[in-house]
């Protein structure tokens, strides 16, 4: 079949693929240990729920405004004023279908054939190839372990070219867990404003932070509204992954530019899905911190226990839910022991053939030699996957 060049100049999601691949063990009745999914293991809070089911009750299923309903926006732009110190209205936010919508719409209208966009590297798998779609080139960046991941403002006016037009941060990090220091952030911004780029700040983790780290937003700035996008999302936070719910806060013309795209595209976000992300703005957020603990708690007991395993290593992460682990002395050229693999595509591929862990290789996110856990499941499941992972490590150990 003859596809466009557009099309194939992407691949699908690799976190996709590796939970797709998980799903049809598990269908087969495998007992898997699951580090996959990206995804919050909390169902969604019961008032959250209840709004949704108010709203088809009520009715409220037809079309919305494409932007998102008013009351939604304005919201969203008081919670992220009460919470993260912005200040927004309603003009200069859309309410999109999802987070990772956000960001394809904003990229969609920002950038195009030839234009260079700097993504700090390990980068979330959907980064690059929004550009890429665009028509734009990522140009990537390296972060350290020992800086635990944080992109530093030097390393990036550093790749600056006259075809670059934006950055995109993350913070926390999928799939590092790094957090920028508010102080280097705002470093990055000041170089944005010198080179007059876009700063899109992806917040989908932004109450996901641990001590001493806090929820913190670039756009808490004075005078950073000419050169921020901000991307929200209702998916981590409130644990709505598939009600879809996103939105975008940036100046008036850009946002509008989105509506535009997204009244041409997907029209306006589910409607009952917009009146359970209200409730999530307006109602209460004990069921946050609640999280948040259990998060910590899995945390510890994850990044300890991976860094038992002989010629593992792994930075405590500052926020999100994933670990990252170092496993390149296991691979071929990494270490003096017998290779377990080539690299950590083939390595997460045995892993689930052989030890029935599933993970997402480093690979996917730029980061040769690394693996990504997810810890959203349960601790019981964490201690099991350890003991596999240990069990698998160890025997290449034994073979050294
Ligand atoms: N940004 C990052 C860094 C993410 O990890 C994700 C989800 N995995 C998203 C954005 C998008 O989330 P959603 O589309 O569910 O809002």
């Amino acid at each position: 079949m003859q596809l466009t060049e557009r099309i194939n100049r992407i691949q699908i999601s690799p976190t996709s693929a590796v939970i797709a691949e998980a799903d049809k063990l598990k269908a087969r009745g495998i007992d898997l240990a699951d580090f996959g999914p990206g995804e919050p293991d909390f169902p969604t809070p019961d008032h959250i729920k209840k709004a949704a089911i108010r709203a088809i009750e009520q009715n409220y299923t037809k079309y919305t405004p494409t932007g998102g309903i008013m009351p939604l926006r304005e919201a969203i732009c008081a919670w992220h004023k009460r919470e993260l110190g912005s200040s927004y209205e309603p003009k200069e936010c859309a309410v999109n279908v999802g987070g990772k919508h956000s960001i394809f719409n904003v990229v969609s209208v920002l950038v195009q054939q030839g234009d260079e966009v700097i993504i700090p590297a390990p980068y979330w798998v959907s980064y690059p190839d929004i550009v890429k779609y665009a028509g734009a080139n990522p140009v990537y960046v390296a972060t350290r372990p020992e800086d635990g991941f944080s992109v530093k403002a030097a390393v990036i006016e550093a790749a600056i070219t006259p075809k670059t037009r934006m950055v995109i941060l993350s913070s926390p990090n999928n799939p590092t867990g790094g957090v920028i220091p508010p102080d280097e952030y705002e470093g990055i911004l000041a170089v944005c404003k010198k080179h007059n780029l876009w700063l899109m700040g992806d917040e989908c983790y932004s109450h996901f932070t641990y001590e001493p780290h806090k929820p913190y937003s670039i756009a808490s700035v004075a005078g950073s509204k000419e050169h921020v996008i901000i991307i929200g999302s209702m998916s981590k936070t409130f644990a709505m992954t598939g009600w879809r719910i996103g939105y975008t806060l940036a100046p008036e013309a850009l946002v509008q530019a989105t509506i535009k795209l997204q009244s041409q595209s997907t029209s306006n976000p589910t409607s009952i899905a917009q009146y359970a992300a209200l409730e999530a703005m307006r109602g209460s957020m004990d069921s946050v911190p609640v999280m948040l603990a259990e998060y910590d708690r899995r945390r510890k007991r994850i990044v300890d226990g991976l860094c038992a395993i002989p010629g593992v290593t792994c930075v405590n992460p500052g926020g999100a839910f994933y670990a990252f682990p170092n496993v390149a002395p296991h691979l071929a050229n990494g270490g003096s022991g017998q290779a377990l693999a080539k690299d950590t595509t083939e390595l997460a591929k045995i892993l689930l053939d052989k030890a029935r862990v599933a993970l997402v290789p480093g690979d996917a996110f730029g980061a040769p030699g690394y693996l990504r856990l997810s810890y959203a499941t349960s601790i019981d499941r964490i201690d099991e996957g350890l003991r596999r992972l240990s069990r698998f490590f160890s025997r290449a150990e034994a073979a050294a």
